[in-house]
């Protein structure tokens, strides 16, 4: 006797419009971008956790961006750029929204320009780029070197290390804005500080030109990665993380305040305080969303009562804001 076949349920009023926006954008589209629905994102993560997104893609040129902006503006739908996931804790229900990634090599350029600078796709890895341009004998992007974004990630967060920040090399960025338009921003247009660049709070950044701060040659330039990622492997945890999970308050150490307010080897499921660096939360194989937010949320408490410091995230919750989980 064969078993009944099982019952599926018929798709929900919600289900049934994420669908019907996917087969709204799909036609808009060229051949080589990828449209899917119910993406999980945890794998797109260094944290390794969180949910789905209700929609997500990977454009293949600037045409498939601009159609994919528009066919999200006309349905009411947030758009929401994702680098490396190297800086995001996805929530576990996900993301309601329109998932753009610059995973298509369209986006991975490094082109020197014959005159000290370079162009480089905003998809390019920051890895790719301190490998790349050591080959090309440009010294300057060392300090870039273990930060385990791309390019775009970068300029948005004005991701630093080892004394240097990204804006110290920007010389010139293309970004999208959100009705498509394509603009060139020199770097004095731009408004950047600690972690932010405001230009890039609402439009996508697509190319930057980088003037590398020295000419150097390429075993110079090697070494000195190497030694930053010496560094690197003896102060920073192995297991995955989203980087520094708080900002550091203006001279003081987030870690250091956490390290003395004893939380180090602090758990919540499989969310841990690194022992070896207080500022990493670490998932130690099942955490989850909601287990990393816990964690937050105790670190913050504890950090206040014991040292008086309320402690900003730095590490972004994906399609939220903080303070409305903290
Ligand atoms: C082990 C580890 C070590 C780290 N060390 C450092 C460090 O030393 N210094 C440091 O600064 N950070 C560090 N980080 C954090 C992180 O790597 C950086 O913030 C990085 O710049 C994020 O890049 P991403 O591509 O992963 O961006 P994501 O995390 O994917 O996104 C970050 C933000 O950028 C936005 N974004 C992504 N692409 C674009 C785009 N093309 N246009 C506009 N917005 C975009 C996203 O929407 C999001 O708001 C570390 C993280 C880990 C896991």
């Amino acid at each position: 006797m064969t078993a009944p076949a099982p019952v599926q349920a018929a798709p929900g009023p919600v289900t049934r419009r994420w669908d019907e926006v996917a087969a709204a954008l799909r036609p808009s589209l060229s051949p080589a971008a990828k449209l899917t629905r119910e993406e999980s994102l945890a794998g797109k993560t260094t944290m390794r956790v969180g949910g789905a997104a209700r929609l997500y893609a990977e454009p293949a040129s600037v045409a498939d961006l601009q159609a994919l902006l528009a066919g999200a503006k006309s349905h009411g739908v947030a758009v929401l750029m994702l680098g490396r996931g190297s800086n995001l804790i996805v929530p576990d229900e996900g993301v309601d929204g329109l998932v753009i990634s610059l995973a298509h090599e369209a986006w991975a350029g490094f082109e020197p320009t014959g005159d000290g600078r370079v162009r480089v796709g905003a998809g390019l890895r920051l890895k790719n780029l301190c490998g790349l341009a050591a080959k090309a004998g440009l010294g300057g992007f060392e300090f870039l070197e273990g930060i385990p974004g791309n390019v775009g990630g970068a300029l948005r967060m004005n991701a630093g290390a080892m004394g240097g920040w990204m804006f110290d090399v920007v010389e010139e960025v293309r970004l999208m804005t959100m009705d498509g338009a394509v603009r060139n921003l020199p770097r004095a247009a731009m408004h950047v500080d600690y972690r932010h660049c405001a230009e890039l709070h609402d439009a996508i950044a697509l190319v930057a030109v980088l003037r590398p701060a020295t000419q150097a040659d390429a075993a110079a330039v090697k070494s000195q990665m190497e030694a930053y990622s010496r560094k690197r492997h003896e102060s920073q945890p192995r297991e995955p993380s989203a980087g520094c999970i708080f900002k550091n308050p203006p001279g003081q150490s987030a870690g250091r305040l956490i390290d003395e307010s004893g939380l180090k080897g602090e758990r919540v499921g499989d969310a841990e305080v690194s022992p070896t660096h207080a500022n990493f939360i670490v998932n130690l194989g099942r955490a989850t969303g909601g287990d990393v937010l816990e964690l937050v949320r105790r670190v913050r408490a504890r950090v206040k009562q014991v040292k008086g410091v309320d402690l900003e995230p730095e590490a972004l919750l994906y399609g939220k804001n903080w303070k409305d989980v903290l």
